[in-house]
C-alpha cells in the first residue's frame, strides 16, 4: 500500500499570533492537496490562533516541542494534554535545534515519543547526523542508534503511526540540501533499521520525510524517492513557496 506523503512546515522561532494567522491566510489557498497531509508546526503561542485560522481548511496544526510529564512544576513547559485540548495531533520531537540549543538527547527524545504516544499525539521524530560525522562515514551508524533509542518500548501498533523525519544538521537552514540520493540512502536505511526492530509491516507503513532546505525547486525529486515520504520544512514553510512543496508533482 502506498504511503500518504505528509509535508510539514517548521515554524520555529518565527511568527507573532497576529502574523501567523495572517501567514495561514494567505497560505490556506496554496497549500491544497488531498494527496497529502499537510502539517504547519508553530510556536506554542500560536496553537489556539492558527486553529481557529486553519479551521475548515485541509492545514493540521502541529507542536515544535512538548515535555515528557502531564503537568507539575516545571516552569515555562507544554504538556501533551496541552496540545491535545488544544486540538493538535502532530509534534515535532528532538529538532536538532532542540538538541544542540536546549540540551536535548536520545533519551528524552524516548520519553516525549513514549508521552506523545500516549495521548494520541503523533510525534514527528527527528534525527541526523553532523558535517562531521558524514565526513568520517558514520551517518548510518549514528542515525540507527538515534533510532533505537527514540523506539524504546514503543509497540509496533504506535511505531506504524510515527513519522520519523532525517534532516541532516549541515542542510538545515544552510542552503545546502542533501542530494536526493544521499537523503534516500538514509531514508532506506532508517526503514531498514525499524524494520530490524519490529517487522516487515511496520517498516512499510512508517513515513519518513526529509528536511534541510527543501524549497520548491527540489522538492519534487526528492519526494520520488521510495522512502522518501514527504518533507520538513523550515524557511521556505513561511512563503508563498511552501505551496510549490505541497503541491510537488
Ligand atoms: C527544519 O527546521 O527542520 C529545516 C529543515 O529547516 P530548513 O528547511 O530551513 O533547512
Amino acid at each position: 500500500m502506498a504511503r500518504r506523503k505528509i509535508i510539514a512546515g517548521n515554524w520555529k522561532m518565527n511568527m507573532t499570533p497576529t502574523e501567523a494567522v495572517a501567514l495561514i491566510d494567505e497560505l490556506k489557498p496554496l497549500v491544497v492537496n488531498d494527496e497529502a497531509d499537510v502539517v504547519f508546526c508553530v510556536p506554542a503561542i500560536d496553537i489556539i490562533p492558527a486553529m481557529e485560522a486553519a479551521k475548515g481548511t485541509n492545514i493540521h496544526i502541529g507542536a515544535e516541542n512538548m515535555y515528557f510529564e502531564e503537568k507539575g512544576a516545571y516552569t515555562g513547559e507544554i504538556s501533551p494534554k496541552m496540545l491535545v485540548d488544544a486540538g493538535v495531533k502532530y509534534v515535532i520531537i528532538g529538532h536538532s535545534e532542540r538538541r544542540e540549543y536546549f540540551a536535548e538527547t536520545d533519551e528524552t527524545v524516548n520519553k516525549k515519543v513514549l508521552k506523545a504516544f500516549e495521548h494520541g499525539l503523533t510525534p514527528i521524530i527527528c534525527c541526523g547526523e553532523s558535517l562531521t560525522q558524514r565526513e568520517q562515514g558514520i551517518t548510518i551508524d549514528w542515525i540507527r542508534q538515534q533510532i533505537k533509542i527514540a523506539f524504546l518500548n514503543v509497540t509496533a501498533d504506535k511505531a506504524k503511526a510515527a513519522v520519523i523525519a532525517y534532516e541532516p544538521i549541515w542542510a538545515i537552514g544552510t542552503g545546502k540540501t542533501a542530494t536526493s540520493d544521499q537523503a534516500e540512502e538514509v531514508c532506506a536505511a532508517i526503514r531498514a533499521c525499524i524494520g530490524e526492530i519490529y517487522d516487515e509491516a511496520t517498516a512499510e507503513a512508517i513515513r519518513i520525510q526529509y528536511g534541510g532546505s527543501v524549497n520548491g525547486a527540489n522538492a519534487a525529486e526528492l519526494f520520488a524517492k521510495p522512502n522518501i515520504d514527504g518533507g520538513l520544512v523550515g524557511g521556505a514553510s513561511l512563503k508563498p513557496d511552501f505551496g510549490k512543496i505541497v503541491n510537488y508533482k
